[in-house]
This record gives C-alpha cells, structure tokens and sequence, in this order.
C-alpha cells in the first residue's frame, strides 16, 4: 500500500502550508465498515494537535457516518435506497461526532461539529455565515469536524464520499492545503489494477485534464471516493489556491511529515496564488448590485493600508444588494477604489452607515461583523 519514495525534493508547498483541510474517506475512518476505528481517529486527532500547537489551523472533513449508521443498525449490505443511507448517516453521525468529541479532547483540544452541503456553499448569505463561523472556531482554536447534512442532501452519498465537500471547504476557508487521505496511496498514471508497472505520479499540477484520463478518464462512472473524484476536487481547491496531496491515511504520522515539506502521496499544486485566486474571483463578478461610497478618511485606508470597510466610513449606499453580494466602493468622487463581499443588505447598511460598529446590534438588534466589508473579502481595483 505504501507509495514509492518520491525522487523529488522535500516540497515548500507543504511545508508553507498553515490552514489545511483534512478529508478522511469512510474506509479509514470505519475501518472498512467494521464499526468507528478509534485508533486510526485517535492517530489523526494527536497530529492535528501537534499542528495547532504549531499555530497551524486545521479543520477535519469526515465520513464515516453511513459506515458507522449501518453497523449500528445491523445491515450487513449497503442499502441501495437513498432514505435508507441517509437514516444509517443520522444514526451514524451520532457516534463519529462523540468519537471526534472524546478523542480531540484527550489532546486538550475543544470540537465543533459542522454539517454544511453543497448548496449551503453556493448560497451568498449562506456562504458567508459559514465562513464567518468556522474562522471564529479557528480564532477560538476549536478544531471544525464537517460532514455532508445527508438527512437533507445526497450529493456525496450519490458520489465523492465528501471528496467534494472537503474540496468545497477547503475553497471556503480559503485552505492552503486540502489533504485527501484514502484506502490508496495516490494517484498512479493508470489503474495499478489492471496496469501493474503503471508510474506514480509524485506530483503534478492541479487541474491538468491528464490526472483526470489517468484517475478513471472521461465516461468512467464516477465512483464513490474514487480517483476521479479526487482528482476533481483538487481541481477545485486550486481555484481558490489550495494545493492538494491524495495519501494513504495509515501512513505513519503522515499530517506532521506532510508539513514538514516530506512527500507522502501524490501533491497536485495549485498553479494560482491564493490571494491572486480571491481577486480574479472577484474581479470575475461584473455584475455588481449596489456600491458605497466612503468618505475621504475610509478611501485612504482602504488605497493605502488595505484595511477593512467598517460603516462608519460609509456615507452614501446605492442600489440593493443581499448579504454576501458584491458590490464597488467608491471614493468620494464616485471613482471606484475597490470591491468586495457585503457583510450586510443595502437596507441595513443604509441603516449603520456613519456610525461606529459598537452601535450596529443597537441599530439592527443583531450583530454580524464589525466590518461592512472585511479587508480578505475585498480587492483593490
Ligand atoms: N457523508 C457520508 C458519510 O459520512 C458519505 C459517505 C458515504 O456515502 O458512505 O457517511
């Protein structure tokens, strides 16, 4: 099972990486459908220790819970009706959350529980409540355990065994490093099974369309957690800038070797920086709703010191725009400086504009971010 030692240099990519998102597929984490493995979960807990204690952050996707659900129910076969799995998911969830919970805080570490779904992420106001929570849970040092909400969608059950999910997060949070660890240990150019000498690809740059022919090809079905799928999902974590390894989860101590530059698996890199990924994202949305005009004071902040917009500094809001829309700041001679992603609707932003943040839970009577637009939401223009 083990990956042939990678000629290459150990990688700056890896060893750069501060935020990473750690996927762990069923197989692992059930311990091929045999119940919760807790030593493989214990395993994984104490590096995600060892990596905050090193003031990196990491947030963990997990599967496991149908794994888990089935073995609780008693069925010895995965059913085939969708209902069915999503009752094995609910009753699953349960155990692998208190698993997480126990084993997280033998290491001194608090958890949280998060179940998100793919239309969770591609909602505006959605996306910017999820972001906003889980980076307070970072800032809090809590360790963020996510899975797939399957009792209201079934995309990662149908396919990915939450490959997607891990990828959609990692794009989220804006992740350095998405680590896929799997029942395989990585990506070879061609089915090991059907092609034995096939290569080993050590590494290779996210989003090629070669690793999608190598990991199952065009027309393949996209299996459950397979290549495909992996390879997809690094796909689109480089598009928000995160690099992606697809490694075998019982490596030995495979999340501290991986940060430390040692290849483990195969690194598929993303070939656009994480802070040029943000801009061209929002620089690719033309159509903005509303904008805001600052006063002279917020525009040299924000063209100088690339601060965040806070309201005060807002002293005219045009058009309508829901929260998590983007819209153009413009400085007082209406020339536009910057855009970004508002914290707050038109109508509540007319509502705090030129007052201090302290007064926003007292003008709306709720509070969602001191900023109306926080400085990594935003690109200068
Ligand atoms: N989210 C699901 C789980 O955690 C996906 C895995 C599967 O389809 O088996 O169990």
């Amino acid at each position: 099972m083990v990956a042939p030692t990678s000629p290459l240099a150990p990688s700056p990519v890896l060893a750069a990486a501060r935020r990473i998102v750690v996927k762990v597929g069923s197989s692992l984490v059930t311990n091929e459908g045999r119940g919760i493995d807790a030593e493989a979960i214990g395993t994984w807990c104490r590096q995600l220790a060892a990596l905050a204690r090193e003031g990196r952050e990491v947030v963990m996707v997990s599967s496991g819970a149908i794994a888990e659900g089935m073995k609780r129910l008693g069925w010895a076969t995965r059913p085939t009706e969708l209902h069915e799995l999503q009752a094995a998911a609910a009753v699953g969830q349960m155990g692998l959350a208190q698993m997480y919970e126990t084993l997280l805080r033998e290491q001194g570490l608090a958890s949280a529980q998060v179940l998100l779904t793919h239309a969770d992420l591609a909602d505006r106001e959605r996306y910017l409540n999820a972001r906003s929570t889980l980076l307070t849970l970072l800032g809090l040092k809590v360790i963020p355990v996510i899975n797939e909400n399957d009792t209201v969608v079934t995309d990662e059950i149908k396919f990915g065994d939450n490959d997607t999910l891990g990828a959609l997060v990692a794009n989220l949070i804006e992740a350095d490093l998405l680590v896929i660890l799997t029942d395989q240990p990585g990506l070879y150019e061609a089915d090991p099974r059907k092609v034995p000498d096939a290569a080993f690809v050590h590494e290779a740059a996210a989003g090629t369309p070669e690793l999608e022919r190598m990991a199952g090809g065009a027309g393949s079905a996209i299996g459950r957690g397979g290549m495909l799928t992996k390879v997809l999902a690094a796909k689109r974590a480089a598009g928000s800038g995160a690099s992606t390894v697809i490694a075998w989860g019982r490596e030995p101590d495979a999340l501290l070797r991986l940060v430390r530059g040692e290849r483990i698996g195969t690194l598929l890199v993303a070939q656009t920086a994480k802070l040029a990924a943000r801009k061209q994202w929002m620089a690719d949305h033309l159509q903005l709703r509303g904008a805001v005009v600052v006063d002279e004071g917020a525009a040299a902040k924000l063209r100088e010191e690339g601060k965040s917009l806070l309201p005060i500094g807002v002293v005219e809001v045009q058009g309508e725009f829901a929260r998590g829309d983007v819209i153009a700041i413009k400085a007082p001679d209406g020339r536009d400086i910057a855009r970004g992603l508002a914290n707050y609707a038109s109508s509540e932003a007319r509502r705090i504009a030129r007052q201090p943040s302290a007064r926003i839970a007292e003008l709306l009577g709720y509070m969602n971010e001191a900023e109306l637009i926080h400085r990594d939401n935003l690109v200068r223009v």
